[in-house]
């Protein structure tokens, strides 16, 4: 026996603890035949520019007071946190692609709602996992340079090395369920990793090498946010919510999911997004990301905020705690 959580392989690497719903097609050709697939049908067209419209955002600056929340969408995952008066970037995300290359992949549709020039002072930045969509190189050189070791770097176990080795040293590498506090006066900020259905490579050699996850911030006063990461549906909501919930706001993807046979392991689709909602409790403000910035599946990237708002219906929650947020917007609460 050893004490090796299920959720870390023998051979060093991360893996998915618990039996996948939909297999997983990645392995044995599963991406040649996706991309075969898609050169054989056509897939809907990009939006036009006025379907996402980018607004000014209402962030509190420097902080916001202690008692107040401000959640502003920057596009895709990334979010600007203001909670305990704190300021918190949750996979910040500025660059012109969602891609290892500069010429070539996924281009945003919409400018980041809040440039990185104009961002208030940032106390951390949570990082879910190391996808280009979510870990974007440029992004964190522009913001270390900005704000130096002000930053605290948070992000699943094996993500440290790779943040040293760009020489930013005031970083946590945490495991699920593993908590780290942020200083501040009001009260510490606590944070805390959780499960996540994912998986995680930069380049061709890596595969599962780093973890992956999503994270509960919970400030001094008992107000709490959770942010789910990149991740299929899976059966860990509920004991979320038994640890670490229940959350006055939950920041969910809803975007990236098809097709089905190939994405469901990875993303989950809006409908499992309200499923992963209602077990996390059903209360709260849902706030919607993952969609309507970077082209990444086949979907019509207009489609997942559609399907959000009838799968919110069907399961009779109240319209006020449903924010699909424009890029730039801010909700407060
Ligand atoms: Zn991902
Ligand atoms: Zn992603």
């Amino acid at each position: 026996m050893t004490d090796r959580p299920a959720h870390h392989g023998p051979d060093g690497k991360f893996r998915i603890p618990w039996p996948l719903e939909v297999p997983d097609q990645r392995a044995g050709g599963g991406v040649l035949r996706w991309q075969m697939e898609r050169m054989r049908t056509r897939l809907p067209p990009n939006p036009d520019p006025s379907a996402l419209p980018l607004v000014s955002s209402n962030v509190a600056r420097p902080r916001a007071a202690a008692g107040e929340m401000r959640i502003t969408w920057i596009g895709h995952a990334s979010f600007l946190l203001q909670m305990g008066g704190r300021n918190v970037l949750l996979d910040p995300h500025f660059g012109p692609r969602a891609s290892p290359f500069r010429f070539m992949g996924p281009k945003r549709f919409v400018p980041p709602g809040v440039a990185l020039k104009d961002l208030p002072p940032i106390d951390a930045v949570l990082l879910s996992h190391d996808h280009y969509d979510h870990l974007d190189e440029g992004s964190v050189r522009d913001l270390h340079r900005a704000f130096g070791d002000g930053i605290r770097w948070i992000a699943p176990l094996g993500h440290a090395a790779w943040l040293r080795a760009r020489g930013i040293t005031n970083v946590a590498d945490v495991d699920w369920w593993d908590t780290i506090e942020l200083p501040g006066n009001g009260g510490p900020l606590t944070v805390t990793c959780a499960p996540a259905q994912h998986w995680t490579r930069r380049t061709l050699r890596e595969y599962n090498d780093r973890l992956w996850g999503s994270f509960a911030l919970r400030t001094a006063d008992g107000r709490r946010v959770y942010f789910g990461g990149d991740s299929g549906y899976f059966r860990g909501y509920e004991e979320i919510r038994r640890r670490l919930g229940p959350f006055d706001a939950v920041l969910m993807p809803i975007g990236a999911y098809d097709p089905r046979w190939f994405m469901a392991p990875a993303h989950m689709n809006p409908e499992e997004a309200v499923r992963a909602y209602v077990e996390m409790g059903g209360r709260g403000a849902f706030i919607p990301m993952h969609w309507g910035t970077f082209r990444l599946t086949d979907e019509d990237p207009l489609e997942p905020p559609v399907r959000l708002r009838a799968a919110w219906e069907s399961a009779d929650l109240p319209d006020a705690d449903l924010h699909v947020l424009k890029h730039g917007e801010t909700l407060v609460l």
